[in-house]
């Protein structure tokens, strides 16, 4: 009745690896700034355990024999983790909390403040 392949999650489990890795490698860059980016560093280690958790699921559907079909429910679930913990999980903002300037990578990774460097001088004093 369904279609009992794997090429989805076999492409999933052979490629998923890389994204792991980066989330895991900008944690430990992270950890260089956990006095003003905490909280960040909290939400990529979240996000790197949701995404191990669904690389994980696809050597089950594997390992399992269940089809390609099982990943939407799974893929669906956590897509409803982040939306419900969507604060905690993606605190990034593109964009200055104040001015609405565009933010660098280095406030959009490292600072909870969501701040462009003008403003967060000027929050500070
Ligand atoms: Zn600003």
């Amino acid at each position: 009745m369904f279609d009992q392949s794997h090429e989805i999650a076999r492409f999933l489990s052979r490629t998923l690896y890389y994204p792991v890795v980066a989330v895991f490698v900008i944690n430990l860059v992270q950890r260089r700034h956990m006095r003003t980016g905490l909280r960040k560093r909290y939400a990529t280690l979240y996000l790197g355990a949701l995404l191990l958790a669904f690389w994980g699921a696809t050597f089950l559907l594997i390992r399992f024999d269940l089809g390609d079909l099982f990943l939407i429910p799974l893929f669906l679930a956590c897509v409803a983790v982040v939306l419900l913990f969507r604060d905690a999980i993606l605190p990034y903002r593109l964009r200055c909390a104040v001015c609405r300037r565009r933010l660098g990578p280095r406030e959009i990774l490292f600072y909870d403040s969501n701040l462009c460097a003008g403003c967060f001088r000027e929050n500070v004093n």
